[in-house]
C-alpha cells in the first residue's frame, strides 16, 4: 500500500526548540533527545540553563546546540534557523515554545509597550519561526515534510482576567494559526498541532509577580495539582512522532481537567 504519511522514523530526527533553556521547552529537548532526535535550543538571556540542558543531552548521545536568539527579533530568528541548517542538517520538527507574560494587572493599566513586547514575542516571533520551519520543511519548495507543535496555553480558552488578557489574546492568536497553517500546510507534508498547557510549575510565573501562582490555583484544578513540565513534553513529543501521523490542526489540553 502507497504511504500517505512520511515515516518520521526513518528521517534523521532534527528538532528545534525555542525558549528550549528552561520549563517546558527545556524538559521537550532532554525528551527528545531520549528519543533520538539532535536538539537545537534557543533562549534569550540565561546561557548558564541553556549549557546545562545542551549537556544533559550530549550525555544521552545526541547533537545538542544552545543559540541565543531573541525571538522578538527577525534578524535573530534568521540566524537561529540558519545555525540549525549548517550545524544539525535539515530540520524534521519544530518546537514554537517561546512566550512571555507580565506582571499582573487589569487590562486599562497595561501600556503600548508591554503590549507590543507580549505581541512582538507571542505572535510575531511564533509567526516568523513557524515561517523559516514551514520554508525548509515543505515538500514543496524540497524539504521533507515534518511536524510543527504551537505551545499556547489555557488562557486562549479563560482570557486570564485581571491577571494577563495580552498573554491570554496572543495564545488565541496562536490557537487561530495553528488551525489555518495546519490547513494551509497539509498538502506539503507538514503536520501542525498545539499544547494548550494549565498550570505548570515553572518560573514563568515569576514575570507576573507571583512565584506561587500555581499553589495557589491548584486546588480550583479537578486534578487537585498544578503539572510539570515533563507533562507538557510528552504530548509534545506525541505530536511530533509518527503515533500522531493522522493528526493535524489539533490541540491537546495540558491542564488536569480546568
Ligand atoms: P519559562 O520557564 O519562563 O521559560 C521561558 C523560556 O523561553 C526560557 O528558555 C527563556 O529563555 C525563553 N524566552 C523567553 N523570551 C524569549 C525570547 N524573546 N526569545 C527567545 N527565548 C525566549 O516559561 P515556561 O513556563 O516554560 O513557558 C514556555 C511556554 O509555555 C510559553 O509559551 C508559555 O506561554 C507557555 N505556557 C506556560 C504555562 C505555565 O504554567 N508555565 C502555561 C501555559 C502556557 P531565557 O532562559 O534566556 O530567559
Amino acid at each position: 500500500m502507497e504511504s500517505i504519511f512520511y515515516e518520521w522514523s526513518d528521517m534523521d530526527k532534527v528538532l528545534l526548540v525555542t525558549g528550549g533553556s528552561r520549563g517546558i521547552g527545556a524538559a521537550t529537548a532532554r525528551l527528545a533527545a531520549a528519543k533520538g532526535y539532535d536538539v537545537c535550543i534557543s533562549y534569550r538571556q540565561n546561557q548558564t540553563a541553556a549549557d546545562s540542558v545542551v549537556r544533559s543531552i550530549e550525555q544521552q548521545g545526541q547533537n545538542a546546540i544552545a543559540i541565543a536568539a531573541d525571538v522578538a527579533s527577525e534578524p535573530d530568528i534568521l540566524r537561529l534557523f540558519s545555525e540549525v541548517d549548517q550545524q544539525l542538517g535539515l530540520l524534521t520538527a519544530f518546537v514554537n515554545n517561546a512566550g512571555i507574560l507580565e506582571q499582573q494587572m487589569s487590562v486599562a493599566d497595561m501600556d503600548v509597550a508591554r503590549l507590543n513586547r507580549v505581541f512582538s514575542t507571542n505572535v510575531i516571533g511564533s509567526f516568523l519561526c513557524a515561517k523559516e520551519a514551514v520554508k525548509r520543511m515543505s515538500t514543496l519548495r524540497g524539504g521533507g515534510g515534518g511536524a510543527i507543535v504551537n505551545v499556547s496555553s489555557g488562557a486562549a480558552r479563560s482570557g486570564s482576567p485581571s491577571e494577563y488578557v495580552d498573554y491570554a489574546a496572543s495564545k488565541g492568536a496562536i490557537d487561530t494559526m495553528t488551525i489555518g497553517l495546519a490547513k494551509e500546510v497539509a498538502r506539503e507534508g507538514i503536520r501542525v498541532n498545539a499544547v494548550r498547557p494549565g498550570f505548570i510549575y515553572t518560573d514563568i510565573h515569576t514575570s507576573g509577580g507571583e512565584p506561587n501562582r500555581v499553589d495557589r490555583i491548584k486546588t480550583a484544578v479537578p486534578l487537585q495539582r498544578g503539572g510539570q513540565a515533563v507533562e507538557v513534553a510528552q504530548a509534545i513529543l506525541w505530536l511530533l512522532s509518527d503515533k500522531s501521523s493522522f493528526t493535524t490542526g489539533g490541540f491537546i489540553d495540558v491542564t488536569g481537567g480546568v
